[in-house]
């Protein structure tokens, strides 16, 4: 049987063009056929049929091309990120047990004490490290069904969780992409948004691929990214919001000619309006995609026709994916999902699998509102708390907070009240040099919002917990909450 996986990409696209560029990182992009014959080097390997292979380390091309080669023996490609706690890295190891461990340079020590010997570097010099372990000839009989990568949740609501794609997932997610974003193969995208996150391998980057454009696979630093994007044409890439922000916020932005550009993808969490409004004025056209790892991800994505009148909206469905609002806790309406893209489970784990699912819909915990078509996220339906018998979304509240003068950002949870079962507790942290009471707060928000969603404390931070995709640790505060004494003051 013909390879199905993934990994047959580059090969399959270099005997259509193989001078084409496809895969750089701070030089030139090497052709479509240079990465075919380096992934079936690469691939020439003891690694077996189903084995995992993790990758420990930071964007760049060399990654990209283990995940073909990985693939195309039929192994499993797992990246993990190099934000981990080590405790937290021995867990995910432990978890998904690779048969080899390939790491970046700066990685080496961390990997060689978490893995016990198997790890192997990825990158220039360490190119040939899976060659060396075997001599078996990469395997050709990869279907649609097989495990093609495991990638970790980010962990915001608990432990990250191993979600299993198979090279359908992939290939799926893939065909919703392209069925809604005119990508080109003259594209050069950018790769910033992590490979170790679902944005960084199915947004842009395999869709990008499959039509025959080029990725440039870079470390995200906001400065070097918008040099990029300035000096290489970029046109398109994709980023989670804390990115968009850095960048915005970057000296180097305002001048930036970012004319190249034809699409910028951002999703993961709520974006700020003012960064928004920012990128927009230098008229990039922003889509905003929603999704989760489990989905490969993109469940949603705003089109290049509304994306401008709506730009708050998550956009539409995508093409082979089905929605259904289902009623949760508190009456919100939860988003169900199903698709050709969805994983087919927890690596591991089979009881939060069938928790997760029912009868072939994916339950997101998402809180969504839809309207004329279009999809607003609210919140995640666990993070939504009820006091005095209202529904209050976090989500809403922070936007409020976000946008008052002075407020850099913020993050509101519910605790506990005996009086209202439970009330707001914000925190925030300010622009710098801000002067800002909590009463002040609360009184410009009463302004905006009914009672019972203005926070009944407000503590000042100087930043906020955040997972390695820049998502806000929202139970280390409830934590913190919880060791502090109960206080009913306004400012600590
Ligand atoms: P975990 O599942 O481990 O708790 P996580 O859900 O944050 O972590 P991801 O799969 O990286 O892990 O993120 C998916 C979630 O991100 C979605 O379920 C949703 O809550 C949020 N999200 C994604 N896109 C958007 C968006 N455009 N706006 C708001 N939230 C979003
Ligand atoms: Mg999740």
């Amino acid at each position: 049987m013909s390879d199905q996986g993934t990994g047959s990409w580059p090969y399959r696209r270099s005997r259509i063009d193989p001078t084409a560029p496809a895969l750089g990182g701070d030089g030139d992009p090497i052709g479509y056929g240079e990465l075919a014959a380096r992934v079936d080097r690469l691939a020439s390997t003891g690694i077996r049929h189903g084995d995992r292979v993790a990758y420990l380390g930071w964007n760049r091309p060399e990654a990209f091309e283990l995940f073909f080669a990985v693939c195309r023996l039929g192994a499993v490609f797992v990246p993990v990120s190099p934000r981990l706690a080590f405790p937290e890295l021995l867990d995910v190891l432990k978890d998904c047990a690779p048969a080899a461990l390939f790491h970046d340079d700066d990685q080496r020590t961390t990997a060689e004490v978490a893995s016990g010997g198997i790890a192997l570097v990825c990158g220039p010099g360490g190119q040939h490290a899976m060659t060396e372990a075997g001599d078996t000839p990469p395997r050709r009989d990869v279907t649609l069904e097989d495990p093609a990568v495991i990638l970790y949740t980010s962990g915001t609501t608990g432990m990250p969780k191993g979600a299993v794609l198979s090279h359908g997932s992939l290939l799926f997610n893939t065909v919703n992409q392209l069925a809604h974003v005119d990508v080109l193969s003259t594209d050069r995208a950018l790769v910033i948004a992590p490979l170790f996150h679902a944005t960084g391998l199915g947004q842009v980057g395999l869709p990008t691929l499959f039509k025959g454009g080029s990725l440039l696979v870079q470390r995200f630093s906001a400065g070097k990214a918008l040099k990029t994007i300035e000096e290489r044409r970029i046109t398109a890439f994709t980023a989670v919001p804390t990115m968009l922000r850095m960048m915005s916020a970057d000296p180097a932005f305002e001048k930036a000619d970012l004319s190249a550009l034809r699409y910028v993808v951002h999703g993961g969490s709520p974006a700020d309006p003012r960064v928004v409004d920012a990128w927009r004025a230098k008229g990039v056209t922003l889509l905003q995609g929603y999704g989760m790892t489990e989905a490969a991800p993109g469940v949603t994505l705003a089109t290049e026709r509304t994306a401008a009148a709506e730009p708050r909206s998550a956009g539409v469905p995508h093409f082979f994916t089905d929605l259904s609002v289902r009623t949760a806790r508190g009456g919100a309406g939860e988003l169900w999902v199903r698709g050709p893209h969805l994983f087919t489970g927890y690596h591991g784990q089979p009881e939060a699998t069938a928790e997760a699912m029912d009868d072939g819909w994916f339950r997101t915990g998402d809180a969504v509102r839809l309207e004329n078509g279009q999809v607003y996220v609210v919140d995640r339906v666990k993070d939504m708390f009820i006091s005095g018998g209202e529904n209050v979304y976090p989500a809403e509240v922070e936007a409020r907070l976000d946008a008052l003068e002075g407020v850099r950002e913020s993050v509101v949870v519910g605790v506990d009240d005996a009086e209202w079962g439970q009330v707001g507790a914000a925190f925030v942290v300010l622009e710098e040099g801000a002067r800002l009471t909590g009463e002040q707060i609360r009184e410009r928000l009463r302004g905006e919002l009914a009672a019972f969603k203005v926070p009944r404390s407000v503590r000042f931070v100087p930043r906020l917990p955040r997972t390695p995709t820049g998502k806000i640790r929202r139970t280390d505060l409830v934590a913190r909450l919880a060791r502090e004494a109960p206080s009913d003051t306004s400012d600590t």
